[in-house]
C-alpha cells in the first residue's frame, strides 16, 4: 500500500471514457490504499475538479471531446487548479505523446497496458517530488526538437528527468521483452523447419513405400496369373478327354480345380486392379455417357446370378436423357461389383433392384437389396481395402478389395459412392457421376 495507511487515503481522479478500462484501474487504485473518483471526459474532470479537492489526476489521452493534453493545459492555466500533479495514461501509439504530456505540464505518464507495479511507482514518485520544497520562480521554458517537430517544455528539471528516466525505463522494458520475443521466434522457427524437414522425409518414405507395395502386388499378380491359366487351359483339355477318357468322379474333380481356378484368378485380378489404381496406372477414357440406355443392360449380366438364388432383379427405370461424364468400362465394372455384391449379401429368395435419377446436378444410380445389412461400426470402413465384415468372412468370394476399387474409380471419374445400410433390412449403394450440361 502507499496511500497513507492509517491516514485519509490520498484522493486520486482517473479521468477515463472507457468504463471497464477505468473501472479496472479504480478497484486497483482502492486495493492500493487510494481513494477515487471517476470522470468520463475531459470537461466532466474539470467540473469536478472545481468542486472537490484530489491529491492526483490520472488521466487517458486519447477521449472524445476534451483530450488528456487539453485538460493538463487547462489545469495548468487555471490559477486554482494549476498545481494538481497530473499523470497520463498513454498507449504510446504516438512516440510524440511523452514530450506532448511534458509540454501539456504532466508530471508523469504510464504506458498502457500498464504494469502495475510500475504504476504504483511513478505515482509515488510524483508525489515524493511534489512534497519537496520547489523553486518559487517559474522556469524558462527549454527549446526541445524531437522528430522534426519543436516543443517548449516549462516543467521543472527534476519534473523532466521523472519523465525521462520514465521513459528510459519503458525503452529498456520494451528491448528486453523484444529480446524475449525475437528468442522465442528463433526457436519456433527453428522448430517449425525442423518438422517440415520430419513431414517431408515421412512423406517421400510413404510415397517410396507405397510405390514398392504397389509394384510387387503387380508383379506378383502378373505371375501368378500365368501358372493360372495354364490350369485352367489344361485342366480343361483333361476335361474336354483330350488325354483320353475321363471317368465321372474324374470330371467332378476338374471341375472343383476350374472353379477354384476361377476364384483364385478372380482375387488376383482385384488385387492387379487396386495396384494399378493405387499407382496411378489406369487410364480413363471420360466420355458422355447415356445412364438409362447403358444402366439398363446390366440385367443380363446380373439376372442369372440372381436367379440361381431365387433373389428377384428389378431395373426400376431412369431418366432417358440423363447424361454423364464416365469411362463406360470402368462404370460397368463398379455397377457390376456392386449387383454381385448386393445378390452375394442377400438371402435366397430377396430381392435387388437398381434405378437411376438425376439430383443437384449428379447423375445418380442407386443399387438396393433386401440383403443381411452392413452393422454402422462398419459403414465407414467397408470402402477400405481389405475390410469386410466379420460375419460374412469365409462364406463367400472376395478378399475385401471390390468396393475400394470401385470407390477409387468414381473418384477417379470425378464421382463419389456412398452406402445407406441397416441390419436385417438391407442396403442401397449409390454411385453419382457429374452430369454432362446439356448443350445451349
Ligand atoms: P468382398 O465382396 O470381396 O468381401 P467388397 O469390398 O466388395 O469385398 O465388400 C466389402 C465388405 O462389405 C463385404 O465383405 C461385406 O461385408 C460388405 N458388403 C458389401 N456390399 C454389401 C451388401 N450389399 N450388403 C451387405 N454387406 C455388404
Amino acid at each position: 500500500m502507499i496511500g497513507n495507511p492509517g491516514e485519509v487515503r490520498r484522493c486520486i481522479l482517473i479521468v477515463e471514457d472507457s468504463r471497464t478500462q477505468a473501472e479496472a484501474l479504480r478497484s486497483f487504485l482502492e486495493d492500493s490504499g487510494f481513494s477515487t473518483s471517476v470522470a468520463p471526459s475531459g470537461e466532466k474532470a474539470l467540473e469536478y475538479l472545481r468542486a472537490s479537492k484530489v491529491d492526483l489526476v490520472v488521466s487517458d489521452i486519447i477521449m472524445p471531446g476534451m483530450s488528456g493534453l487539453e485538460l493538463c493545459q487547462a489545469l495548468r492555466a487555471d490559477p486554482e487548479l494549476g498545481d494538481i500533479p497530473f499523470m497520463l495514461l498513454t498507449s504510446l501509439v504516438d512516440p510524440l505523446d511523452v514530450i506532448r504530456g511534458l509540454e501539456s505540464g504532466a508530471d508523469n505518464y504510464v504506458t498502457k497496458p500498464y504494469d502495475e507495479a510500475q504504476l504504483l511507482r511513478r505515482i509515488g514518485r510524483t508525489f515524493e517530488r511534489r512534497a519537496r520544497p520547489r523553486s518559487s520562480t517559474t522556469p524558462s521554458p527549454i527549446e526541445i526538437t524531437f522528430l522534426g517537430s519543436r516543443f517548449a517544455v516549462r516543467s521543472e528539471r527534476e519534473q523532466i528527468l521523472d519523465v525521462l528516466i520514465s521513459s528510459f525505463e519503458d525503452i529498456a522494458r520494451a528491448n528486453v521483452s523484444l529480446r524475449a520475443a525475437e528468442e522465442e521466434r528463433a526457436v519456433l522457427y527453428a522448430q517449425e523447419r525442423q518438422a517440415r524437414r520430419d513431414a517431408e522425409e515421412a512423406r517421400a518414405r510413404a510415397e517410396e513405400a507405397n510405390l514398392a507395395k504397389s509394384e510387387f502386388l503387380a508383379m506378383m499378380s502378373h505371375d501368378l496369373r500365368t501358372p493360372l491359366n495354364a490350369i485352367a487351359g489344361y485342366s480343361e483339355l483333361l476335361a474336354l478327354g483330350v488325354r483320353g477318357p475321363v471317368t465321372a468322379p474324374q470330371l467332378a474333380d476338374l471341375e472343383r480345380i476350374q472353379r477354384n481356378q476361377r476364384h483364385l484368378l478372380n482375387l488376383v485380378n482385384d488385387i492387379l486392379s487396386y495396384a494399378k489404381i493405387e499407382t496411378g496406372t489406369i487410364p480413363l477414357e471420360m466420355a458422355p455417357v447415356k445412364l438409362e440406355a447403358n444402366v439398363r443392360p446390366l440385367r443380363a449380366v446380373i439376372e442369372p446370378q440372381a436367379a440361381k438364388r431365387g433373389i428377384t432383379y428389378e431395373y426400376l427405370g431412369g431418366d432417358p436423357n440423363a447424361v454423364v461424364m464416365a469411362d463406360l468400362e470402368r462404370l460397368e465394372q463398379v455397377l457390376i461389383n456392386l449387383l454381385g455384391n448386393a445378390v452375394k449379401f442377400t438371402a435366397d429368395g430377396g430381392r435387388v433392384t437398381m434405378r437411376c435419377f438425376t439430383r443437384d446436378g449428379m447423375g445418380i444410380i442407386e443399387v438396393t437389396d433386401t440383403g443381411i445389412g452392413i452393422p454402422e461400426s462398419k459403414i465407414k470402413v467397408i470402402f477400405d481395402p481389405f475390410v469386410q465384415v466379420d460375419a460374412n468372412r469365409g462364406k463367400r468370394d472376395g478378399v475385401g478389395l471390390g468396393l475400394a476399387i470401385s470407390r477409387k474409380l468414381a473418384q477417379a471419374m470425378g464421382g463419389e459412392i456412398e452406402v445407406r445400410s441397416e441390419v436385417g433390412v438391407g442396403s442401397t449403394f449409390t454411385v453419382s457421376l457429374k452430369l454432362v450440361e446439356p448443350a445451349a
